[in-house]
């Protein structure tokens, strides 16, 4: 790998490339949705669902006055979540550019669809960047630091080499003050796994998604000879369709060691909600977001084919070593 010329290093970061522009320009080309679209969404509860999981960790972990810093922030999405938490700073970074246009819209107010709501009450600078290429402690650096770090549904875009893992994990630390948290959410290595095993060819799935190994890279995750570069294809209706790579859990929670981020706790979606559910104050979210139906039942509303997605992903808090700046 590190012969002199560097040949294999460049072709491998080459591709690399490739696949991340692959990924920049789908989010890139994916329009806003109206609200009718929304509702009439395949996926719309398993989507309110991952909205809940996210307010729910933001709601836990957010306090009054915190720089966030949402790597991959898309539209803009979490911008509602991170107001009602009463941030006091937001910087949103996304590598597709339409994404970053729509979260501009967002955050801005929306003239063109007379958003009621009033602005949000942060001030807040969206970027438009590689989060696992850049350094960000440079672009940053007047920025930093960050009491809360978000990545989510988005930090196995990184896994595509170790680089770009480190890079991401580097970027973290450097911007997060000592005590600081990262929160996130990103799909369960062990499910996927689990179901690659057990299924007929390289191709599993259900009515809302599929995804597919091809023959490298599930002989590769066999032989665990590298756990980088994983690479899938997955297919979510109505919602994601590229390439995304495996993240082994236990080397991405050694690797964060690395960097000084421990792990807090880590918990697959479908343990989360049971968790989380006993607490009266997100049931009570979970009803105001619309992912729960009357019958006080976790999946009531979500049909099985989009709870058995809900069970791909899992979340994950980590804090940044040492001293906190303040009580
Ligand atoms: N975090 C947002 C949310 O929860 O609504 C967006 C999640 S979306 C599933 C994944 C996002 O990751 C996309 O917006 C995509 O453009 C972004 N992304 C993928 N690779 C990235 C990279 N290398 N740097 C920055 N953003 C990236």
């Amino acid at each position: 790998k590190h012969n002199p010329e560097g040949d294999t290093e460049f072709l491998e970061d080459e591709t690399t490339k490739i696949f991340a522009r692959k990924v920049a320009d789908h989010y890139s080309a994916r329009t806003n949705q109206t609200l009718e679209e929304r509702e009439a969404s395949v996926i719309i509860h398993l989507k309110k669902l991952n909205n809940w999981i996210k307010s729910v960790l933001v709601q836990l972990y957010a306090r009054r006055g915190d720089a966030v810093l949402d790597l991959a922030c898309g539209k803009g999405g979490d911008l509602i979540k991170w107001d009602k938490a009463r941030i006091g700073y937001y910087v949103g970074i996304d590598i597709a550019e339409g994404s970053i246009e729509d979260c501009r819209t967002r955050y801005n107010g929306d003239a063109d669809h007379h958003q009621r709501r009033k602005k949000f009450s942060f001030p807040a600078r969206l970027i438009c960047g590689d989060c696992y290429e850049a350094r960000l402690d440079h672009i940053l650096a007047d920025d930093a630091p960050f009491d809360i770090c978000s990545c989510q549904f988005a930090l196995h875009y990184s896994w595509s080499t170790e680089a770009r893992a480190r890079r991401a994990l580097a970027n973290i630390s450097a911007l997060l003050r000592p005590g600081g948290i990262l929160i996130g959410t990103m799909p369960d290595a062990n499910v996927i796994v689990k179901k690659l095993r057990e299924a007929q060819g390289l191709t599993f799935g259900n009515s809302v998604y599929w995804i597919r190994f091809d023959e490298e890279h599930a002989e590769k995750k066999f032989n665990a000879s590298s756990p980088f570069g994983i690479k899938y294809l997955f297919h979510l209706e109505d919602a994601v369709d590229c390439p995304e790579w495996i993240v082994p859990f236990h080397v991405f929670k050694s690797l964060a060691e690395e960097y000084g981020l421990e792990l807090v706790f880590v918990k697959n979606s479908h343990e989360f909600v049971h968790e989380y559910l006993k607490k009266p104050e997100f049931v009570d979210l979970m009803r105001r977001l619309g992912a729960l139906g009357d019958g006080n039942q976790d999946q009531s509303t979500l049909s099985p084919d989009e709870w058995e997605v809900a069970y791909l992903y899992l979340s994950f808090v980590l804090k940044k070593r040492g001293q906190p700046d303040r009580a």
